[in-house]
């Protein structure tokens, strides 16, 4: 099918974009195409395929579907969401600067203070409240905004339309982090970013079983770039890889929807919960972003919520974490938006390597987990939870 085809709904494109039967065999799934290297037409001739670290016909499918489901421009797929932000970053000169939102995830923090810092490439973290905020630390220099709604962990809310006006007034374009919020509810590109990059190992691949991450822009020369430099440093997402993502997506809006519906169910127990000091849910009432949330976010709010408990002794919340990962259905773990349920403990996972008051200053304190609600029954979580939340 046509990829673009704006007739089409979200999840008929989940299903379709980028795919056609095979025209030999009539093969109606992906074709996974394994090959490194391809015959070419003749001496002196090159064809469409040459050498797949440069394209490859499997991984083509899946940056087409994944152009169609952010509704335009043209992807880039990488081995992993860090390899997507790295790449792009790459195409920054040394001296550019770029804002990013006052949190993100670890690891892009990681990324821009232990490596591209080194570069040459500058960068503040700031709130996106209003555009005289935001004005006062802009410089001559500042090449992009980059926000990521929600963040990691914390599940802050960026107001696309927000940044949007600031966009347009300042003439610098953004880039969003849409990880926590795939295209079946936030299509960034509607808000105005110029670029999406997504780490495709959570929502959209969604089964605990692939890495991969993809930068998705409407900027030609950005994308020309970017294709050049995959071939030439060698970033690729594996055939096989590609083959997991293609099929994966086309269930996106199904998974999404169930796990926004479970979580909602999960966050208000536990919101009522005697043993919980506060609730981080973007589609709870209490959520201080939640109006914006409900505007920008379509189909639910995530599989993702975070949580404090009253107490933050180690001995009580390890004890905890043994009762509820007990019976095997809640794993403890890093991670998000896969079928098995993950209670991760950000102070000794994600943000170990920040300083206390770093941590703090996030709003992560030493009683912060973070919880990704999995395809299992709300319920049997629910009583899982429970039993663990008794030992505190
Ligand atoms: N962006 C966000 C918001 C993330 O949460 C993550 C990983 O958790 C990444 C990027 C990096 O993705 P990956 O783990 O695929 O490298």
């Amino acid at each position: 099918m046509s990829n673009h085809d704006k007739d089409f709904s979200f999840e008929t494109l989940s299903v379709h974009a980028g795919e056609k039967p095979d025209p030999i065999t009539g093969a109606v799934a992906p074709a996974l195409i394994r090959t490194k290297t391809f015959k070419q037409p003749q001496f002196g001739k090159e064809g469409v395929w040459q050498y797949s670290r440069g394209k490859n016909p499997t991984r083509s499918i899946l940056e087409e579907k994944l152009a169609a489901l952010e509704g335009g421009g043209d992807a880039t797929v990488f081995s992993s969401g860090v390899a997507a932000e790295a790449m792009f970053f790459l195409t920054l000169n040394p001296g550019d600067h770029v804002l990013f939102c006052h949190e993100v995830y670890g690891g892009t923090f990681r990324l821009m203070e232990q490596l591209f810092k080194r570069w040459g490439i500058a960068f503040d973290f700031i709130e996106f409240k209003s555009f005289e905020h935001v004005s006062k630390y802009i410089r001559p220099t500042t090449k992009y905004f980059f926000v990521e709604t929600p963040t990691n962990p914390s599940l802050h809310i960026v107001d696309l339309a927000l940044v949007k006006k600031i966009s347009e007034k300042t003439r610098i374009s953004f880039v969003v982090d849409g990880t926590f919020a795939p295209p079946c509810s936030t299509q960034a590109f509607t808000y105005g970013a110029e670029t999406v990059i997504h780490s495709l190992s959570k929502y959209i691949a969604g089964h605990n079983d692939v890495i991969a991450g993809a930068v998705i822009t409407k900027n030609k020369e950005l994308h020309e770039k970017l294709k050049f430099m995959q071939k030439t440093v060698g970033a690729i997402l594996s055939p096989d890889e590609c083959y997991r993502v293609i099929q994966e997506a086309k269930t996106l809006t199904l998974r999404w929807k169930r796990v926004s519906k479970s979580a909602q169910k999960i966050a208000l127990f536990l919101s009522r919960h005697a043993k919980i000091k506060r609730v981080l849910y973007p589609g709870l009432s209490s959520h201080p972003e939640h109006r914006v949330a409900k505007r920008q976010m379509k189909n639910g709010f995530g599989a993702v919520i975070s949580f404090e408990t009253k107490t933050s002794s180690l001995a009580k919340l390890k004890s905890c974490v043994e009762k509820v990962t007990e019976n095997g259905l809640i794993v403890y773990g890093e991670s998000l938006a896969s079928p098995e349920t993950i209670l991760a403990y950000p102070p000794l996972m994600s943000h170990k390597s920040l300083s206390k008051k770093d941590r703090l200053s996030l709003g992560i304190s030493d009683s912060f987990f973070r919880f990704s609600v999995g395809f299992e029954d709300p319920d049997d979580l629910i009583r899982e939870l429970e039993r663990g939340l008794r030992r505190l």
